[in-house]
């Protein structure tokens, strides 16, 4: 029997505002961060897992710092046990009476609760042999109905129609499972539209986009009405009318502006508008869906809980949803977020980008694809080509489409020697020191 000996957490950070990648409306110039974590087991063979929360720089260390305060609810645990109940795993982590109050399933302290869990769920794909998007495809219903916490969704979703929607779904897996091996799963590309990024190079990037066999751009908006209608103009003219274009307010807008605001842009027939305004706003959203119809109104990837999904579905306030790997309480999840989507019959196009959350959300879309909604062709996941090369298991990207991962786990992993370069503030990359010698492995900073 092997018991959990260690989370061990790392600040990782990679000095991405030195070129404006990753630059909108409301973060000018984030650091690219991710608050990385490894669960560890006294396992004879090894067996860890991998998972990591996103942040934008600042702010990392109060992550790393949430992370450890779990210790307590999952060192000296039995492997075995928790790996083979991920919802009452899960359930024992949203439930801690004390750290209830730093949310509840909310904010920081739910993300590392989902960071947390989606180590355990990559350490369990692991054991299995498989990646994660086919081991969850592999479930029968009752086993992923068993993971999901319905608690505030019965009045949208009770387990009982949740079964029913992922029995409906089980005919035709093996035919999808065939199809995303041989076909991949549609990608989306945000990398032209950075709002640092000048009209030369936006242009350049949309032309490259299309080229490289991507069916959608988005585009960040939200600074300058003037600017906006100006290189909407200049993407739309270098993809053509038969690519989508999107583009994304990442919050910037109070409901009045943000229509105003769309009904200028929406002469460039846009495929959505990505969180035009505070992602708590639900009844806002409704009334700027209803202010700019037919532009569809989109949120998600700042979206806490299966609750506000939940709202946001029953009060028609979008016509289709961001997931973010990270961001919610794992797995678990957003696994009952994606059959929310599916029972609402809304569209989701999975939010990436950051460090490691392409690696990270392909799974889900993947299995919701095999799963869940058994859709993929009116559906897209982002992507964004940079960092990649940091993971164990990246990504891999052709004619516009993800290939179906073939490691066994969640794609988490990072290279020892990435983790060690970027970590912050002592690694060389910040600390401009020479790297040390690597030693066999990493040791867990002391201060998370
Ligand atoms: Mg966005």
């Amino acid at each position: 029997m092997s018991r959990f000996t260690a989370i061990d957490t790392y600040d990782v950070r990679f000095p991405t505002s030195r070129e404006l990648d990753g630059s909108d409306a409301m973060n000018p110039d984030p650091d690219y961060s991710a608050a990385y974590l490894i669960l560890r087991t006294d396992d004879p063979d090894g067996l860890a897992g991998h998972g990591l929360v996103f942040t934008i720089g600042r702010g990392n260390d109060v992550q790393t710092a949430a992370i450890s305060a779990l210790s307590h609810l999952v060192l000296g645990r039995d492997v075995d046990a928790v790996l083979d109940d991920l919802g009452a795993f899960a359930r024992s982590l949203t439930d801690d009476s004390q750290l209830r109050w730093l949310g509840p399933e909310k904010g920081v302290m739910h993300m590392a609760i989902g960071g947390v869990i989606n180590a355990a769920w990559d350490m369990a794909a692991r054991r299995a042999g498989k990646p994660l998007w086919r081991f969850i495809a592999d479930m029968t219903p009752e086993q992923l109905v068993r993971t999901i916490d319905f608690r505030y969704l019965s009045d949208a979703l009770t387990p009982e129609q949740a079964l029913e929607l992922l029995r409906a779904a089980e005919p035709g897996k093996a035919q999808r499972v065939a199809a995303l091996l041989q076909e991949g799963y549609p990608a989306y590309t945000t990398s032209p539209g950075w709002l640092g990024y000048s009209d030369e190079k936006l242009t350049r990037l949309a032309r490259e986009a299309v080229a490289e066999g991507f069916r959608t751009i988005k585009l960040k908006v939200g600074l300058s009405v003037e600017d906006d209608i100006r290189r909407c103009g200049l993407a739309r003219e270098a993809i053509g009318p038969d690519v989508a274009m999107a583009v994304d307010a990442n919050q910037r807008w109070d409901v009045g502006p943000a229509i105003a605001w769309m009904k200028q842009l929406a002469q460039f027939d846009i495929a959505w508008i990505e969180e035009p305004t505070s992602p708590d706003d639900v009844l806002g959203h409704a009334a700027i869906r209803r202010g700019i119809a037919p532009v569809p109104v989109s949120t998600g990837e700042h979206t806490q809980n299966r609750v506000v999904f939940k709202q946001l579905l029953q009060a028609q306030a979008v016509d289709l949803i961001q997931i973010d790997a990270a961001r919610v309480g794992g797995v678990n999840e957003n696994l009952a977020i994606l059959l929310l989507a599916a029972k609402f019959g809304v569209r989701v196009f999975p939010h990436a980008g950051g460090v490691g959350l392409c690696e990270l959300v392909q799974h889900l879309a993947m299995a919701d694809f095999v799963a869940i909604s058994g859709s993929k062709e009116d559906r897209a996941i982002e992507f964004v080509d940079h960092l990649h090369e940091h993971f164990v298991d990246p990504v891999r990207i052709r004619h516009g489409r993800y290939l179906a991962p073939e490691q066994p786990g969640f794609s988490a992993e990072m290279h020892v020697d990435s983790v060690r370069q970027h970590l912050y503030p002592a690694g060389p990359v910040w600390s401009g020191e020479v790297p040390a010698v690597a030693s066999d492995g990493l040791s867990a900073q002391a201060a998370g």
